[in-house]
C-alpha cells in the first residue's frame, strides 16, 4: 500500500514551531483587546451563495479557487445544498452580523477572528490551500460612526502596533482609495476603454480581465505587462469629492499619529466588496508572496448579501506568512523548560512523578525523565529541553535534599525540597 500523506497545499504544524503560532495568536488577542475588539467564531463552511454574492462571482477566489460540494439531503426535512469551505472570513462575519441583528444595538461592532481558510491556489512558499488568517472587522449602522475615516486610521494604527509588538520590523503599509461603488464603476469603464487597444499585447489573464473585470488588470504580476499597466489611467482621477475628502482624513490622522505609509495607486485588492480605503502591509523577506495582510472598507457588503446598511472596514493577515517572516528575521530563541527530573533507577519513577506533579502545580514547566536511563543519558536529554536537572535517588528522597545542576552556569547545588520550586523558577545564570 502507498503511504498516505497530507494533501497537497496542506501541512502539519509541529512543535516547536507551533509555539510561535501560539505566541502570534496570543499577541494578536492582547493587542485587539486593547482596541476593544471581541472574538467571533463563524462556521468553517457556509452556503456557497454567501461567497458568490459577498466576494463576487468574477473574483479568482469564487470563479476558480473554492472547495465546493453538493451536500446531499439525509432526511425529508433537509434539502440538498451547495456548500463551500470558507475562502475568507469577512463574508461569514457580515452574515453573522445580519443574522444576529447586531446592527440593532446601535453600537459599533468590533470583531476579530483567528482560523483556517481554504483556497485551491497553486501551492508555493507562503501560499497554501489551507492557511490561517487573523482578521478583524469594524462594522455598524451609519449612526454608530462606522463610516468615519477615523475608524480606518485606527485599524491601520492597530495593525502597525501589532506588527511592531510581534517584532516584525521592516514592514511597508501601502494605501489607496478605490472610491464609492459609483466611482469604481466609472473607473472600471475608463479602464475598459483604455484597455481595448492595449489588452491584445498583454497576458491571457489580462485579456480576460479587460473584458470581465478591468480593475483586476492592476493586480497583474507578469513583468512584461508592467510598462503597459503604468500608462493606464489612475483611480484617483475618478474619485468624487466625498471619497477624496474621506481619504484625505484617513491620511491626516495617520500623519498625526505617526503611522508611516506609502500611497499605491494600483492597490485595488482582489475582492469586489471594497470601497474607499484599501490597504496592504508587505514585507521584503517574503519573496513573491510578499503580502502580510490586506484589507479595506466595504460600505456596501451588508446590503449585497441582503442585510441593512452597515458600512465597515476590516483586514485579514496571513498567519502562515507572519510565521515565515519571524523565522526569517531569526529573532527566535527556543524556550527551555524549568527543570528535568532524573529518577535514579526505575524504583524512583513513582517518586519522580510525585515531585514533577508538585513542581508543575507550582507553575513550572517540567520534563519527567525515566529511571532506566543511565545518568549520562539523562544529562544529555535534559540539556536539550530544560534549564536545570534535578537528580532524585533514594538518598535525596530520604533526606529531602535534592541535587540541582544549572546548565547555563554549570554549577551543582543541594536544595531542600521546600525551596526547590523557588530555585527552579529563578532565571538561569542568576
Ligand atoms: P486576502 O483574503 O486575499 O485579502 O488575503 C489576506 C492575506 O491572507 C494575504 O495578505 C496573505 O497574507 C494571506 N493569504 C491569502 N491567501 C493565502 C494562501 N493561499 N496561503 C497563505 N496565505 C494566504
Amino acid at each position: 500500500m502507498s503511504t498516505l500523506k497530507a494533501v497537497r497545499g496542506t501541512r502539519d504544524l509541529l512543535p516547536p514551531e507551533t509555539a510561535l503560532w501560539n505566541r502570534i495568536e496570543a499577541t494578536a488577542r492582547t493587542v485587539f483587546a486593547r482596541y476593544n475588539f471581541g472574538e467571533i467564531r463563524t462556521p468553517i463552511f457556509e452556503d456557497t451563495a454567501l461567497f458568490a454574492r459577498g466576494v463576487g462571482e468574477e473574483t479568482d477566489i469564487v470563479s476558480k479557487e473554492m472547495y465546493t460540494w453538493e451536500d446531499r439531503a439525509r432526511a425529508q426535512s433537509e434539502k440538498t445544498q451547495t456548500l463551500t469551505l470558507r475562502p475568507e472570513n469577512t463574508a461569514g462575519v457580515v452574515r453573522a452580523y445580519i443574522e444576529h441583528k447586531l446592527g440593532e444595538t446601535g453600537q459599533l461592532q468590533k470583531l476579530y477572528y483567528i482560523g483556517p481558510q481554504f483556497r485551491r491556489e497553486r501551492p508555493q512558499k507562503g501560499r497554501y490551500r489551507q492557511f490561517s488568517q487573523i482578521g478583524a472587522e469594524v462594522i455598524g449602522p451609519p449612526s454608530s460612526g462606522s463610516e468615519s475615516p477615523l475608524r480606518d486610521a485606527e485599524v491601520l494604527d492597530m495593525l502597525a502596533s501589532l506588527l511592531d509588538e510581534l517584532g516584525i520590523s521592516g514592514w511597508t503599509l501601502h494605501i489607496n482609495s478605490v472610491g464609492s461603488s459609483a466611482d469604481r464603476a466609472r473607473y472600471n469603464e475608463t479602464l475598459r476603454a483604455a484597455l481595448i487597444p492595449l489588452a491584445p499585447q498583454m497576458c491571457v489573464d489580462c485579456q480576460r480581465r479587460a473584458v470581465t473585470n478591468p480593475l483586476r488588470v492592476l493586480d497583474c504580476k507578469i513583468p512584461e505587462d508592467q510598462p503597459i499597466i503604468e500608462t493606464l489611467p489612475k483611480i484617483v482621477d475618478s474619485l468624487d469629492e466625498e471619497s477624496k475628502n474621506h481619504f484625505a482624513a484617513v491620511t491626516a490622522a495617520l500623519d498625526m499619529a505617526g503611522v508611516p505609509y506609502t500611497r499605491n495607486h494600483r492597490l485595488v485588492r482582489g475582492l469586489d466588496y471594497y470601497t474607499r480605503t484599501t490597504f496592504e502591509f508587505t514585507h521584503g523577506g517574503l519573496g513573491a508572496q510578499n503580502a502580510l495582510l490586506g484589507g479595506g472598507r466595504y460600505d456596501g457588503l451588508s446590503e449585497a448579501i441582503g442585510g441593512p446598511k452597515a458600512p465597515g472596514i476590516g483586514f485579514a493577515m496571513g498567519e502562515d506568512r507572519l510565521v515565515l517572516t519571524l523565522q526569517a528575521l531569526d529573532t527566535l530563541v527556543a524556550e527551555k523548560g524549568h527543570a528535568y527530573i532524573a529518577p535514579l533507577g526505575e524504583g524512583m519513577n513513582p517518586a519522580a512523578l510525585a515531585l514533577a506533579r508538585e513542581l508543575r502545580r507550582a507553575g513550572l514547566t517540567v520534563e519527567l525523565g525515566e529511571g532506566s536511563f543511565r545518568l549520562k543519558k539523562s544529562f544529555e536529554t535534559a540539556e536539550k529541553v530544560s534549564r536545570r536537572i534535578v537528580i532524585l535517588g533514594e538518598d535525596e528522597l530520604a533526606s529531602g535534599i535534592l541535587t540541582v545542576k544549572d546548565f547555563a552556569t554549570g554549577t551543582q547545588t543541594k536544595v531542600p525540597r521546600a525551596e526547590l520550586a523557588a530555585v527552579l523558577a529563578a532565571p538561569a545564570n542568576a
